[in-house]
């Protein structure tokens, strides 16, 4: 089913739509974040106060202090949480969420008419200030006419999501990462790259090669948000959150206590799946140094990858209300959860 928003009209992905909920904001505030290598227009929305968190070093600098507050001070402050939809341009189940999310946001109920108090009270509750990048991959997501992988094969999602080579074989994942940039040996440019064909979870950060890395980056530094969530699509995966590489052992320990508290809710929500926290491996330095490492690395922010089901035509599919209420629980694990500790377990 490639029009998912036929039948399920909450199933919201579409830029257009997404400029339309955006336009629509009233307690928020909406900005441009950068614009795209397509020359599209990245936009976010926050919600809440920004706080003075009186920095005075940047994030590395500060670490070398032994002293976060150096960079963010956020003692009796209210703390800055991020979510980053489409990085990925067909992996569209978060933005979905987020269109849900800002609706819950604005009218106090979802796009199907229903109030969620869960993540609203959740929100109310934790005073923080909100910061989404509804369609982050804004090029990748105009080039994927679905919207949704919702009852496809794999073959589908290999197609729209990593292209193909100009033979008009399949790039295939892990293989649509031999060439990155991949736009030149590229028949179909997939929606996992922007127009350049820079896939955004692996670009050179230290040198990046997008400028929406750039931006990105910039706002993560700016905000200095105390998590940061990805939201992608990962097949028929029973929704797992993704421990980044390269990061302080208490960022890990963290997202372990968040993940038991969302799966504490999909529980109560009687849903038939808790997220996994998974570790992404066991080396000691792991090859991959990738966008959800960065993000960590700029502003110190627990930052993982939301591994969603995609309702994909295999075993394990979730349907489209299934994956909605799954990101509630995220959601709301997210908001509820307490970030006071993370500057604590420094050092
Ligand atoms: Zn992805």
């Amino acid at each position: 089913m490639f029009n998912t928003k036929e039948k399920y009209p909450f199933w919201v992905t579409g830029i257009e739509d997404i400029e339309k909920i955006l336009a629509c904001v009233k307690k928020g505030e909406v900005k441009e974040l950068c614009t795209s290598a397509g020359g599209r227009s990245v936009k976010y929305v926050t919600y809440g106060k920004k706080e003075n968190y009186n920095r005075r070093a940047n994030y590395s600098s500060a670490c070398g202090a032994h002293d976060l507050s150096c960079y963010a001070d956020k003692k009796g402050k209210r703390h800055t949480l991020m979510l980053i939809g489409a990085t990925h341009g067909q992996e569209t189940e978060g933005v979905a969420g987020i269109a849900n999310l800002i609706s819950l946001i604005e009218t106090g109920r979802d796009l199907r008419g229903i109030a969620v108090p869960s993540v609203t009270e959740s929100l109310k509750t934790s005073d923080c200030r909100l910061v989404i990048v509804p369609i982050y991959n804004i090029d990748g997501r105009a080039r994927c006419a679905p919207d949704s992988m919702i009852g496809e094969p794999m073959e589908s999602l290999r197609h729209y999501g990593q292209g193909n080579w100009r033979d008009g074989t399949l790039c295939g994942w892990p293989g649509c990462k031999k060439v990155h940039p991949i736009k030149e040996s590229a028949g179909f440019l997939g929606a996992y790259f922007n127009d350049s064909g820079v896939n955004l979870m692996h670009d050179n950060f230290f040198a990046p090669m997008a400028r929406e890395t750039v931006a990105l980056m910039k706002l993560c530094d700016q905000e200095a948000p105390s998590c940061v969530i990805g939201l992608h699509g990962g097949g028929n995966t029973t929704n797992e959150l993704l421990q980044p590489d390269y990061v302080p052992a208490y960022i890990n320990r963290e997202l372990l206590a968040l993940a038991e508290e969302i799966a504490e809710k999909q529980t109560a929500l009687g849903l038939k799946s808790r997220v996994r926290p998974l570790p992404t491996g066991e080396c000691v330095t792991p090859p991959s140094f990738n966008l959800t490492s960065a993000i960590h690395h700029v502003c110190g922010a627990v930052s993982c990858t939301y591994e969603s089901n995609e309702g994909l035509a295999e075993n394990n599919a979730f349907t489209p209300e299934e994956i909605l209420l799954h990101h509630y629980c995220l959601f709301s694990g997210m908001f509820s959860h307490d970030w006071n500790n993370i500057t604590e377990n420094f050092y």
